[in-house]
């Protein structure tokens, strides 16, 4: 993104049509219905001015991965459906992505109208970045505007070869608001700045680690990545998942980063239980204690839960990816939970990242709490990275 980069209302839609690339990649039923529609819901911002401001809009989305020929749950016409009751307006869904029927519905589509397109990755080209699918999807387009934050770290089709013909496009207002809650994190961010993060593997996490140490005040580490660090500094961890291939990198960043003006806080007790189920015995492993070697960590402690609170508490900006626990399982829930009300409770802008975070912040309740919500999972890591993204670079 350059600094030219224009948002959806800089640019004259009136008349226009309006090419959308928004996010509806939505989980689903194995039979087909719609389980959270958090995703449709962000796309209403943009396609509410759009259609106030006399636009044509043809909207598009990926769903999914369908493979071969296509079946009813590949199909974006439920999405259609939902989009229109949120909107409350009726939107059309046309069948095909290109061809002789999609140029129909384009060409007669008024003013103030939605048109959806079905779901882009039936046809292979989409993932391809296809110079020719990009063409057909370019027919009868005025403008281009890219709302799917959650897709732009994907070069696909309508993300990239796309937004490089159109000479008329810029951000819809969800990903400009991504963007710009996003970027406090990564760009001078204020002083007392608290990065947390948990989840499954340090591995996954490492160009994030990379890329705030210096720049975080505070980083908080919980979650089972916690225990490579742990085991780093030669503690006793039992059978928690450990990375062993990352001692070393966990080792070093603890020497580190304080140089880098980052204090590393790590659990000091611990949940722990045999086995990952709902009624198995848990044991609180305290802080003078060690996990026993029949056991593993799948939770921080009531300890650290006060530890990390107080941090979270005088900070000015948080950002937090990665569940502190096994928080699908109540009995593994009480860190990230605990966690998530300090977060809620602080007065400090907080944002969330990250598709099981996210999800855990709706199980606490405390969603409408957190400042920004990222509705991209892969896409809010690689922007944390530092990484720059596809779509947020094809838009100039
Ligand atoms: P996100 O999707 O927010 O980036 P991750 O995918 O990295 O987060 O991690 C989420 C997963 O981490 C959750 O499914 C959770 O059960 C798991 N998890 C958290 N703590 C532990 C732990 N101590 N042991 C095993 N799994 C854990
Ligand atoms: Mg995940």
């Amino acid at each position: 993104m350059s600094a030219q980069t224009k948002t959806v209302n800089q640019i004259e839609v009136k008349g226009r049509t309006v090419f959308v690339r928004n996010d509806f990649n939505v989980p689903l039923t194995d039979q087909g219905a719609i389980t959270d529609d958090t995703r449709i819901r962000a796309s209403l911002p943009t396609l509410r001015h759009l259609s106030e401001n006399g636009a044509k809009i043809v909207c598009a989305s990926h769903l999914g991965r369908p493979k071969g020929i296509p079946t009813p749950k590949d199909s974006l016409r439920t999405v259609a459906k939902r989009l229109a009751e949120l909107l409350g307006k009726p939107v059309q869904f046309c069948p095909e992505i290109i061809g002789p029927e999609a140029e129909k519905m384009k060409k007669a589509i008024k003013a103030g109208e939605i048109l959806l397109l079905e779901n882009l990755r039936i046809d292979s080209r989409e993932t391809k970045n296809d110079p020719e699918f990009a063409r057909e999807l370019a027919k009868g387009i005025d403008v281009y505007i890219n709302d799917a934050f959650g897709a732009c770290h994907r070069a696909h089709a309508s993300i990239d070869a796309l937004a490089e013909i159109i000479s008329l496009k810029g951000m819809g207002l969800l990903l400009e608001k991504e963007i710009r809650y996003l970027s406090m994190a990564t760009q001078n961010p204020p002083k007392k700045y608290v990065v947390i993060l948990g989840g499954v593997k340090v591995s996954d996490k490492i160009p994030v680690i990379e890329n705030l140490v210096g720049k975080a005040s505070c980083l908080l580490i919980g979650g089972a990545m916690a225990y490579t660090f742990l085991a780093s500094q030669g503690k006793f961890v039992g059978r928690s998942k450990v990375e062993p291939d990352f001692i070393e990198f966990c080792k070093k960043l603890l020497t580190t980063a304080p140089a880098k003006g980052t204090r590393i806080l790590l659990p000091i007790d611990h949940i722990a239980a045999a086995k990952i189920e709902p009624d198995i015995t848990v044991r609180l492993v305290g802080q003078d204690e060690t996990i026993p070697d029949t056991m593993m960590g799948l939770d921080i402690g009531f300890d650290t839960v006060k530890l990390f609170a107080m941090e979270i508490e005088s900070a000015e900006l948080i950002v937090w990816n990665g569940p502190m626990g096994v928080f699908e399982i109540d009995t593994f829930a009480g860190g990230t939970m605990g966690v998530a009300q300090a977060v809620a409770d602080s007065k400090a802008t907080s944002i969330v990242g990250g598709g099981d975070s996210v999800s855990a912040i709706h199980k606490s309740g405390l969603a409408d709490k957190i400042t920004h919500i990222s509705t991209g999972g892969g896409a809010s890591l690689e922007y944390l990275s530092g990484l720059i993204l596809p779509g947020i670079a094809a838009l100039g």
